[in-house]
């Protein structure tokens, strides 16, 4: 029996990566939905764009302010779960995404 961890590629990645994805998929993170809801650190929980609250889905999938730097790294669409629990690959995408985004995650 191999332990969870070998079999995702989580592990394969850098610590800094490896905290951009837990927070991720946590939803444990400084975007404003988690910090207003169950911390009461932000004014709102909603994202600057104005259009949502600022979770990690709206931010990786449909941000409009973010749409140049996504379309960057993923050139074509990419479901959510791969983003979140694919290859080594997909999850540095993702964690090359945040980066450019300036987001504290
Ligand atoms: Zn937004």
């Amino acid at each position: 029996m191999r332990p969870q961890s070998t079999r995702d590629a989580y592990h394969l990645l850098e610590r800094w990566q490896q905290v951009v994805i837990m927070r991720l998929r946590t939803g444990h993170c400084r975007l404003n939905a988690h910090l207003f809801r169950k911390l009461k650190l932000t004014p709102s929980p909603t994202c600057p764009c104005g259009l949502e609250d600022q979770t990690p889905e709206h931010v990786l999938m449909t941000c409009p302010q973010l749409k140049p730097i996504r379309d960057k790294v993923w050139p074509a669409s990419v479901p959510l779960r791969t983003k979140l629990y694919g290859s080594r690959q997909d999850l540095e995408a993702t964690t090359s995404f945040v980066s450019q985004t300036k987001l504290m995650v």
